[in-house]
């Protein structure tokens, strides 16, 4: 017995069966588009009869190099018979002409990427019989005309701009603006044209059928589809299924037309049917954008009928598929038919919005709402805008140019290129790049990934570019009015504004709105009301604490905003490089004994107590991980060469002095210069990474951490005294060893002891570690007896663990190493789970033992990161920590993780 190849619309359920009843098998077979017209076959909604060839056939097809599976064409004939049958129509009958449609539809929806021919069976004969039949002679050779054309195009291989070039033509001569408008005499002259280039356009209908199910077979490894896939991480082996089902016409006369329609706005999310239509009309007028499209609201008003019809069965394929639906729909002489339905693309925006509020409506649950957004949704949130200010110039930079559709939001700024390859090979420059283009085609793809952002002058909400760019999250404008592109001038003007090839603009993808020039941007807050919905549910969900590695109070005011619930991690270092401390801090390292080096500690004291104070305040209630100084002390001086340079300059000067000051001023430069060189020279290291730094500064050096600790002491105190809770945690950093920690810990607590007693205060607070050695994990339980918390410093951890410098890993072979497949991920980015994973689980595991309570966190990059994230919350660690910009993907990540288990 032959395979079966063939499934009609309303053999879904066998569909089904043979692949064991999970739905995802079944778009797997029938592909998406497939799936759905039987699904809605199913659900008793209008659906014109047809029948899909499975996914199966397109892949043996590839795989046979190009041949037809065996039986598949006889299967094929049986469910036309069965369609003819049906609807009393015959394939190729000059009476009774029956019209089908044939679409690529695979698994994953890749919109426009492969290929579609319509109105398959007409031929000179037959379509004498449509215009008979129909009594609609204008209908049937504009039905033609478009079979030949898309045959043509799509099958035969011709250039579209042939068929174009013949049309405006004729329009041209007509004094008409659209294909509509040109009387059937026209259309007749006009398929005889298109003849005259698609020579070998097949009379037989049977014929035309096989050919155009055989382009969309090869459209699946055409370089858009190839291009679009790659992007979009879909595999390359999946195949796409073919659609063939009966042509319903929406060009029969002003009682037709054809549309689009989302069941929410797909940019907004806002709960109400949006979508374009065309009446008297095909589907590919719409999405092509040729003709001016009408607001879908407007049918209300022209087919109050087909309307209402469409509101109910958007709202029951919604209610069914419990996800907003993209539907394609045409209506007949009044009557409505539904071709597709699809999840619909939404922006970031819109996907929170509509997660909440179908969580709010009981259409989906809220685990389900929350596990429906993803982490790059979150993050979209955090992505620049506009800055006010720096729009609406009169002239020039911030002038605005004009207003389109907005129909991605969040703003782009880059140079504009008009051609696709020009916007990628720019991009690979490391240039901002914003493709302009009259509309976008399914070719221009990898011009669009490239791009910051995307400007049409053509084309509706769901048109190509639209819908690329949500699906992308690239800003976008399309179908801006006044607005002319010549890509082959290399020019695009506004009015009497012209903007040449690489000058720079600013798109506003939220308004619409078009600038001059190079715009300021900032980062929104994240106050979007269905996002705060969304991530106080994950926060409901997730086990993980989320705390921020913060720095500065600004910082932690922000992550406090953003959700944080502490600070997992404060640089202290990174205070000592502001411009006013850097020369006391240098004066601390280049001081040879402990009493000069005292000194500078003493100007200190009060700058470190004053940030740590900023933070405990920022952070009442919560806490606060301050970690004592960690980088080789050379790092905060200048580098060597410099020094050098100098020394030699400062030489030249004190010959060519010609005055006592200038020569006493030189001579004092000379020497702070000849002792910062003394300095680095008894500073250096061959392994600065793996030398004096860390705990082990604080082992050699403790005035310097007896200074930090008081400082934070200090403000501890201070911050309680105003009425703060504090809760300090005090960190020490690459400890790989029991005894140099206990020996700091030690030092740490005197110096806090007589601080306390000064103050004659009592303070709770903790002392632990950072772990990022391997030896560190492994004697973590003898850690334990000190430290009453660990904290992962996975980029010290990952650099230890692999013995992979993090500083030049990626410029040196760690990329060529990913290219290779010789490791999958970076583990500086993904946590490495086999290694440095089971260190972690190790050091979690021992500690507890010893300390039952311990509190475990990471600080390391991966803190931000979903994949890390999850597997954290494997480790049963207690919170992540990362920078504030992250809290909320962190949030979301970490709901995930405990949703998953
Ligand atoms: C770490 O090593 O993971 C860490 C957080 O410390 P730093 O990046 O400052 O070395
Ligand atoms: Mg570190």
């Amino acid at each position: 017995m032959t395979k079966k190849w063939v499934y009609r619309f309303d053999e879904v359920d066998a569909a089904e069966a043979a692949v064991g009843g999970a739905w995802d098998d079944v778009r797997g077979l029938l592909g998406g588009k497939g799936a759905n017209l039987g699904e809605m076959t199913r659900l008793g909604v209008p659906v014109p009869p047809g029948f899909t060839i499975a996914t199966e056939a397109c892949n043996q097809y590839i795989a046979e190099g190009g041949q037809l599976p065996e039986g598949l064409l006889d299967q094929v004939a049986e469910a036309l018979e069965a369609i003819e049958q049906r609807t009393g129509k015959r394939f190729g009958d000059a009476e009774k002409p029956l019209l089908v449609s044939c679409r690529s539809g695979a698994k994953f929806s890749m919109p426009g990427m492969m290929d579609t021919v319509l109105n398959i069976g007409l031929n000179d004969d037959v379509v004498k019989g449509l215009a008979t039949q129909s009594g609609d002679e204008h209908f049937a050779y504009d039905s033609y005309r478009r079979l030949v054309q898309m045959f043509g195009s799509v099958v035969l291989g011709h250039r579209d701009e042939l068929f174009e070039q013949v049309l405006s033509e004729y329009r041209r001569m007509r004094g008409v603006a659209s294909d509509s408008d040109l009387t059937a005499d026209d259309l007749r002259d006009i398929v005889d044209r298109f003849r005259r280039i698609a020579t070998a356009f097949p009379e037989d209908p049977k014929e035309q059928l096989r050919l155009a199910v055989e382009a969309v077979f090869r459209s699946w490894n055409g370089r858009r589809a190839i291009d679009y896939r790659n992007a979009a991480g879909i595999g390359h082996d999946l195949g796409t299924a073919v659609n063939i089902q009966v042509m319903v016409f929406g060009n029969l006369g002003a009682g037709s037309a054809t549309g689009v329609a989302m069941t929410r706005d797909g940019a907004t999310g806002v709960p109400e049917i949006e979508g374009d239509y065309l009446i008297n009309a095909q589907g590919e007028d719409v999405v092509a954008g040729i003709r001016a499209t009408k607001d879908l609201t407007e049918l209300g008003a022209e087919m109050p009928e087909a309307f209402a019809e469409l509101g109910e069965i958007a709202a029951k394929l919604e209610r069914h598929y419990r996800n907003m639906q993209d539907m394609e729909f045409t209506v007949e002489q009044g009557t409505l038919w539904l071709l597709q339905t699809r999840d619909g693309k939404r922006t970031a925006q819109a996907a929170v919005r509509i997660a909440a509020d179908m969580a709010d409506e009981g259409l989906i649950s809220r685990e389900e709402a929350v596990q429906r957004i993803s982490p790059e949704q979150v993050d979209f949130f955090l992505h620049p805008q506009l800055a006010p200010a720096s729009r609406h110039a009169a002239e020039g930079e911030g002038r605005m140019l004009g207003k389109g559709l907005n129909v991605s939001p969040g703003a782009a700024v880059g140079q504009v290129a008009f051609d696709p390859d020009l916007a990628q090979r720019w991009h690979e420059e490391g240039r901002a790049v914003l493709l302009a283009r009259p509309e976008t085609k399914p070719d221009d793809v990898h011009g669009m990934i490239a791009a910051e952002g995307i400007l049409t002058s053509r084309g509706g909400r769901t048109s190509h570019a639209a819908l690329v760019a949500r699906q992308f999250g690239k800003p976008a404008v399309v179908g801006m009015a006044g607005l002319e592109i010549e890509p082959e001038n290399h020019v695009m003007r506004v009015g009497s504004v012209r903007v040449a090839e690489g000058d720079w603009i600013s798109i506003d993808g939220t308004t619409g709105a078009v600038y001059l020039g190079k715009l300021d941007t900032f980062v929104p807050d994240l106050s979007d009301p269905w996002l705060v919905k969304i991530l106080g549910w994950a926060d409901g969900f997730r086990r993980l604490g989320v705390r921020a590695n913060a720095d500065y109070p600004t910082d932690a005011q922000r992550a406090r905003a953003y959700g944080a619930e502490g600070i997992g991690l404060c640089r202290t270092e990174h205070m000592f490089f502001e411009e006013d401390r850097l020369p006391i801090v240098q004066r601390m390292v280049m001081a040879t004994n402990p009493v000069e080096r005292r000194e500078a500690l003493d100007v200190l004291l009060p700058l470190q107590r004053s940030d740590f104070y900023g933070l405990f305040e920022a952070m009442d209630g919560l806490p606060v991980v301050i970690r004592l100084i960690d980088p080789p002390l050379h790092e905060f001086l200048p580098a060597w060469e410099e020094l050098i340079a100098e020394v030699a300059d400062r030489k030249i000067r004190l010959r060519a002095a010609d005055s006592l000051e200038s020569l006493d001023a030189t001579l004092a430069q000379l020497e702070h210069a000849e002792r910062l060189v003394d300095a680095i020279e008894r500073l250096r290291e061959a392994n600065p990474m793996l030398g004096l730094r860390g705990v082990r500064l604080a082992v050699i050096h403790p005035e310097i951490t007896r200074m930090q600790v008081r400082a934070i002491i200090e403000a501890a105190c201070d911050a309680v005294a105003a009425g703060f809770d504090v809760k300090p945690e005090i960190m020490i950093p690459l400890a790989s060893d029991a005894g140099e920690l206990k020996w700091v810990a030690d030092v740490l607590r005197d110096e806090a002891a007589a601080v306390l007693a000064e103050r004659n205060a009592t303070l709770d607070y903790m002392i632990g570690t950072m772990i990022e050695t391997p030896r560190a994990a492994l004697t973590a339980g003898q850690m334990a007896e000190t430290a009453e918390f660990f904290s992962f410093g996975t980029n010290d951890l990952t650099q230890t663990t692999f013995a992979i410098s993090r500083d030049d890993a990626e410029a040196s072979f760690l990329m060529s190493y990913l290219q290779l497949g010789v490791l999958h991920d970076n583990p500086f980015a993904t946590l490495d789970d086999a290694g440095v994973g089971t260190l972690i689980q190790m050091a979690v595991k021992a500690g507890r033992q010893v300390r039952p309570h311990l509190e475990a966190g990471i600080c390391g990059e991966h803190g931000g990161e979903p994949r890390s994230i999850a597997l954290c919350h494997g480790y049963g660690l207690d919170y992540v920590s990362c920078s504030p910009f992250r809290v909320p993907v962190a949030r979301l990540s970490a709901a995930h993780a405990a949703l998953e288990r």
